[in-house]
């Protein structure tokens, strides 16, 4: 494991936000779309289920690709403005499934806050060990989703497996149109 499970957990939760605002369309526009990708990450704490905090969220999506394709120096500012903004004030707890692993606000606090503050706190594990460069943006042409290379070698350059074959099929459609020349 590279970072804390917690850690990677939160970078990858955090992805998937990003990435639902993608070249193929977006699905975080309605209460339930965000309800589904509450309960699929797994976020737990108090809900409004209204439109705001869906507005809320999406608003920290925005920042959050930002955040993802910012230098060093930026995405330091960004991640300490997330944590100022959010209060952060991490403490050990644990909860359902999930062993000791930090929260950094408190259940009560908005959703979206919640979600900022958790981003950065996985981002500043990757600050802090210098591996800025695991943040990415998908190597597929026509693709612009963000993801984390949370490989040993550090090889991840697609988003998800439909981008990598896409991209190997057209190489390999390439190199075949090249040797029938
Ligand atoms: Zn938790
Ligand atoms: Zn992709």
């Amino acid at each position: 494991m590279l970072f804390a499970h917690d850690t990677e957990v939160s970078l990858l939760s955090a992805a998937a936000l990003v990435n639902t605002d993608s070249t193929d369309g977006d699905t975080l526009t309605t209460v339930d779309q965000l309800d589904a990708f509450v309960t699929a990450n797994e976020f737990t704490g108090s809900r409004a289920h209204d439109e705001a905090e869906l507005r809320a969220v999406r608003r920290l999506r925005g920042r959050l690709r930002g955040i993802w394709t910012a230098d060093r120096s930026a995405l330091v500012d960004e991640v300490n403005q997330l944590l100022r903004d959010g209060r952060a004030l991490p403490q050990l707890v644990r909860h359902d499934h999930w062993d000791y692993h930090l929260h950094a606000t408190a259940p009560e606090q908005p959703l979206a806050t919640r979600m900022a503050v958790e981003a950065a706190m996985a981002l500043v594990d990757v600050i802090r060990s210098d591996e800025t460069d695991r943040l990415r943006t998908c190597a597929a042409d026509d693709c612009d989703d963000v993801l984390i290379d949370l490989s040993k070698n550090r090889s991840k350059r697609f988003c998800g497996v439909t981008c990598g074959n896409r991209a190997n099929m057209a190489a390999y459609r390439a190199r075949r149109a090249a040797g029938s020349t």
